[in-house]
């Protein structure tokens, strides 16, 4: 717009001129140089200014005019003092040339813009349309751009489609590799196969050979057998002189020290810190005497201190050093009597913390393993060597313990709350049973470890409710062996009685209160009773007061004429335990002076 109007300025300007007469101020528009030095022809013109009459576009016809004025002004510029000072209108023609001139050239002028405005125009459409192109093309390359990106996507999916198949085809060459060794293999295998059965058709005709030879040795075993069995016949006759023999040194030994079949060893127990005592002496020269020396101090200190020995005999003393292998080593052959059908028991007496359940069950080790389990080992082998000889046997075991004169299954797994009761019958046949209790058939060795570890846990779990119960508890370990030879028509049965006593030491009376009296009492009246029911038996009474406890009672079967028994007195070695070592030694060498009638074996 405002280019618009600049543009209208000088046709203004020039509008003025053309009607005016040669006004100054429209000579003084901004021309050429050329222009300029013409405009300082007019000035010096200037004082004729007022004298001009007549308007200067009428005084020439204009095309004159247009092509004279360059003519004219050099006319006037080179030849102005040509003209004449009094030829005024010479010398306005040419200033009418002159204007005329003006005129033609802003007319040109103008006609030029119009033709620019024109052009302007024009180049203003052409640069819309080149603007709207612009945006076109740009649109254009965006789309381009998008479909590049697109490109750029299935190349790279291309490109992993290509390394996915060079994988396949590195598989398939490592396929089609296995695949012929596979078939090398397979070749390999079909001539082992070959081979294979060349030697099967081969050993085919071995064996129908060694068919033939073994008919031969099985002819040879069956003569074999039959010596066999005139040998077993001998051999049997053999065991029979064995027990008749066995029985024969048992009792001999036995009539060494006493007529009766109640034999008593002694056992002392090591002191707790190894050193040995002085008041218990063992002498040297035999393995069957024991010395209790008690040295009193005078009172009165006139007489000297007075020495008194008490001097005990037993079949065997044994030492503090003796291991737990000789001490069963001398009752091994009893242990044998029972496979052989006599009823043998076992006891062990003296007061509590002597040794008593050391000597019968002993401690985990090998070493020291005490008469129970080896007495068990003993008779399973013993059973399986007999086996050879056409002897069956079964064994069942029990496990009782006697406490307050009441009974309690050791062996007993069910719930505590429903613990049966027990009461002790005897059969029709003199047999002795217990009424609610675990009787168990044992087959092995490791079985019956298995009970006594069963009794020891049910023993200690009433320990806690009835402090140090055990030693005020007697406990009998029985296992009632049955043994059948059915080829001989001979059948033998009996009981091993292992019995772990409940402490023998009297209890000083003031301390003796409620249950702890009840339990003292229950204990000296059996331990007692055990003594006279083993008196009477020794005196041959008519009548003999098994039922007077619930031990003797228990094992009435197995004390008496039928029975082997074994006491052992244990004997703690320390000097405070003098007078119950000397009670124990008294009550033994009682028993000890019993017999028992002489046993005889269960055999039918
Ligand atoms: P009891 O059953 O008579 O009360 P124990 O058999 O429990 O006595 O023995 C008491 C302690 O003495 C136990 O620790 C036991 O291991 C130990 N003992 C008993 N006798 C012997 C022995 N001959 N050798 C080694 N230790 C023994
Ligand atoms: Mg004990």
């Amino acid at each position: 717009m405002r280019r618009e109007q600049d543009a209208h300025k000088p046709q203004a300007a020039a509008t003025v001129i053309g009607h005016r007469q040669a006004p100054v101020a429209a000579t003084r528009a901004p021309l050429s140089a050329s222009t300029r030095t013409a405009g300082a022809a007019t000035v010096a013109i200037g004082p004729s200014r007022g004298v001009s009459k007549r308007p200067i576009a009428s005084a020439a016809p204009r095309g004159a005019a247009v092509n004279k004025p360059s003519a004219a002004t050099k006319t006037v510029g080179v030849g102005g003092s040509r003209r004449k000072p009094w030829d005024l209108k010479g010398k306005v023609t040419d200033m009418e040339d002159k204007i005329r001139n003006y005129q033609t050239k802003a007319r040109s002028a103008n006609e030029e813009m119009e033709t620019l405005k024109g052009s302007l125009s024009h180049n203003q459409n052409r640069m819309s349309q080149l603007e709207k192109e612009v945006e076109q093309q740009k649109s254009q390359i965006s789309k381009y751009e998008t479909q590049l990106e697109a490109l750029s996507q299935v190349r790279q999916e291309l490109e992993k489609v290509s390394s996915d198949k060079n994988l396949l085809q590195k598989e398939l060459s490592n396929l089609e590799q296995k695949y012929k060794v596979m078939e090398t293999l397979r070749d390999s295998q079909e001539t082992e196969l070959q081979t294979l059965k060349m030697k099967l058709s081969v050993q085919e005709s071995t064996m129908t050979r060694l068919q033939n030879t073994l008919r031969d040795r099985e002819e040879e075993v069956h003569s074999l057998k039959e010596t066999v069995a005139e040998q077993k016949e001998e051999l049997h006759a053999g065991e029979m002189e064995r027990r008749r023999l066995h029985n024969t040194i048992q009792e001999l030994k036995a009539s060494q020290h006493s007529p009766g079949n109640i034999r008593v060893f002694c056992r002392v127990r090591p002191l707790v810190d190894g050193g040995f005592s002085k008041h218990i002496q063992l002498p040297a020269s035999d393995d069957k005497s024991i010395v209790l020396a008690k040295t009193e101090e005078s009172h009165t200190g006139k007489t000297g201190d007075t020495h008194k020995n008490y001097n005990f005999s037993f079949d065997r003393v044994f030492g503090p050093k003796a291991s737990q292998q000789e001490i069963f080593d001398e009752i091994s052959l009893l242990v044998q009597s029972a496979l052989d059908g006599y009823n043998v028991c076992v006891f062990a007496y003296g007061q509590t913390g002597s040794g008593k359940t050391y000597t019968m069950e002993g401690e985990e080790y090998d070493d020291t393993r005490g008469v129970i389990p080896r007495a068990v080992q003993q008779v399973f082998k013993a059973g399986q060597k007999l086996a050879t000889q056409g002897w069956e046997f079964t064994f069942t075991a029990s496990f009782v313990e006697i406490y307050n004169e009441t009974l309690r299954d050791l062996l007993y797994t069910g719930k505590a709350s429903k613990r049966p009761e027990h009461e002790i019958r005897k059969m029709s046949n003199n047999e002795v049973t217990v009424t609610n209790l675990t009787y168990e058939k044992v087959y092995t060795e490791d079985q019956v470890q298995g009970l006594i570890a069963l009794a020891k846990q049910n023993r200690s779990t009433a320990q806690t409710s009835q402090n140090d119960r055990s030693s005020r508890s007697h406990s009998v370990f029985q296992l009632h062996i049955e043994g059948v030879n059915a080829g001989r028509d001979v059948t033998c049965k009996s009981t091993l009685c292992l019995v772990d006593l409940a402490g023998s030491e009297r209890m000083v009376k003031s301390q003796s209160q409620g249950d702890r009296f009840k339990e003292m009492t229950a204990i000296n009246s059996s331990l007692s009773n055990l003594g006279i029911v083993i008196t009477s038996l020794a005196n041959k009474e008519s009548h003999i007061p098994y039922r007077n406890s619930k031990l003797t009672y228990l094992l009435q079967g197995c004390l008496g004429g039928n029975s082997k028994t074994l006491m052992f007195v244990n004997i703690s070695p320390e000097l405070d335990s003098f007078g119950e070592t000397l009670n124990s030694l008294r009550f033994a060498s009682k028993v000890n002076d019993c017999v028992i009638g002489t046993a005889s074996s269960n055999k039918k």
